[in-house]
């Protein structure tokens, strides 16, 4: 992959430490995290990262679509680095969201051509159990 600070200039972004820290941690990780815990994540080595420059910087990398935002259904956001079009599982019991590996391209032609729709932005999500939870009878 190529530098965090060379994927914020080519979007156009201040290159600052906090905003790779930001970057980083969502491109490393699969679980989906909230803005609240990137920031329980990075502030002990980010003292000076504050809620509301977490909240900013997501939103700008939303805006440079350098992520997706995730709305499953808690009452906040979680975000995604990775910005292709795929479905989500979410566990109704321990609120883990993993990802399909799958995109969602041959729904969406079926749904466009079946109904003469041109689709402009498509999120899937389903609700469920997962194995962990099953194993454990949660
Ligand atoms: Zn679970
Ligand atoms: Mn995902």
């Amino acid at each position: 992959m190529k530098e965090v600070p060379e994927v914020l200039r080519e979007k156009g972004l201040k290159v600052t430490p906090q905003r790779i820290a930001i970057y980083n941690m969502l491109y490393n990780t699969n679980e989906h995290p909230t803005a609240e815990t990137i920031y329980k994540a990075l502030v002990p080595s980010n003292p000076t990262m504050s809620l509301a420059t977490v909240y900013k910087t997501l939103d700008s990398f939303k805006t440079s679509k350098l992520v997706q935002e995730l709305n499953v259904g808690e009452g906040c956001s979680r975000y995604d680095a990775n910005t292709d079009s795929h479905p989500h599982l979410v566990c109704n019991y321990c609120g883990r969201v993993f990802d399909i590996d799958m995109n969602n391209f041959e729904l969406g032609m079926h749904v466009s051509i079946d109904n003469d729709f041109l689709i402009e932005f498509e999120q899937h999500i389903f609700y469920g159990k997962c194995k962990d939870c099953v194993t454990n009878n949660k």
